[in-house]
């Protein structure tokens, strides 16, 4: 199994990661993703009259 992040193999410790640091910065998209669900996206370039 390889890690998703970066690639490299992952290691039982911290699977589907190869690190703690993979993991984390899984986690971290995680939980972007899921705060920017609610949010709608500012489209500043619409023109409206
Ligand atoms: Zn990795």
């Amino acid at each position: 199994m390889k890690c998703p992040i970066c690639g490299k193999p992952a290691t039982p410790e911290h699977k589907p990661f190869c690190s703690r640091r993979c993991a984390e910065i899984d986690l971290g998209r995680w939980l972007n993703d899921s705060y920017a669900l609610p949010a709608p996206p500012e489209q500043e370039d619409e023109e409206q009259e």
